[in-house]
């Protein structure tokens, strides 16, 4: 036998474990939405990339940053979730963090929200293309709660899809709308959350659209609780942003409940949602 070949050409001679790209908006979103994939893909032997679109500068500055740049702090934050997840290689494409609609930051010309979608994605195609990538994860249409930043990641990513010189698989994260509504329901029956604490998950977010997607429109239901400890560990790394801290104060079975799954969209697959793992 003699080596497999450089470069792949899609005709496969060795059966080759696919390399996996994420794609996100800011350090902390892949430890909340995609961590536990991640670390099954990478503990399985795929070669797992994180690209970072921004460097999430506009998120909450702790008490001791003292002189440093926020970036640089979230970058060793990734870095060490990274280290967690068995994530090979980050990858940043140095946009500005955009903030939530309406914030002043959406203006600046190094936001993301500003930026040119077909130049980005040729940034990521590049990417893409380095990796020789087999499947790309992006987002949902509306960047699961209508972030600037994650709608632009969605047009991004499903845009560089196209520009990559070997088409990647390509599949959304995104939140399953109906177990978030049962799961609260489930709470709130149980005594565990107040009655008013009962989020209304149909209710308009940032972008005037309700969170995720129906489950309906999903695809993969991948059960990540074999590497909860990987997610929560994960999180912490980002435990100077509020949202990764407030999900850490859960207690573990309770987090378990809330982040042992993890949801996609594969755009063109036939209808109905598998629970089961997408990278066979
Ligand atoms: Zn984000």
């Amino acid at each position: 036998m003699g080596r497999p070949p450089a470069s792949r050409t899609g005709v496969a001679q060795w059966a080759t474990v696919p390399t996996i790209v994420f794609v996100h908006a800011h350090p902390d979103d892949e430890a909340s939405q995609t961590s536990g994939t991640m670390t099954r893909a990478a503990a399985d032997g795929h070669r797992v990339v994180c690209v970072y679109a921004t460097g999430g500068d506009h998120g909450t500055a702790p008490d001791d940053l003292g002189e440093r740049a926020l970036a640089d702090l979230r970058r060793e934050e990734a870095e060490a979730s990274a280290r967690v997840t068995g994530t090979q290689r980050l990858v940043w494409l140095g946009y500005a963090d955009s903030g939530m609609h309406g914030w002043e930051q959406n203006h600046a010309p190094d936001a993301l929200w500003q930026a040119d979608v077909p130049a980005a994605a040729r940034a990521l195609a590049r990417v893409l293309d380095t990796e020789d990538a087999d499947v790309v994860v992006g987002y949902d249409w509306h960047g699961g709660y209508g972030h600037p930043d994650h709608i632009m990641v969605h047009r991004i990513t499903r845009h560089a899809v196209e520009l990559a010189a070997r088409r990647p698989r390509y599949l959304e994260s995104s939140m399953n709308r109906d177990r978030m509504r049962s799961l609260y329901a489930m709470a709130a029956e149980a005594g565990m959350i107040a009655p008013d604490e009962v989020w209304d998950v149909d209710a308009p977010m940032d972008d005037g659209n309700p969170i995720g997607t129906p489950e309906a429109d999903l695809h993969w239901d991948v059960d990540v609780s074999g590497f909860i400890d990987a997610k929560r560990a994960a999180l912490a790394c980002h435990a100077s942003q509020p949202d990764a801290a407030g999900m850490l104060q859960m207690p573990p079975e309770a987090f378990a409940v809330a982040f042992g799954h993890e949801f996609f969209v594969e755009p063109g697959r036939p209808e109905g949602m598998v629970v089961g793992w997408p990278f066979n």
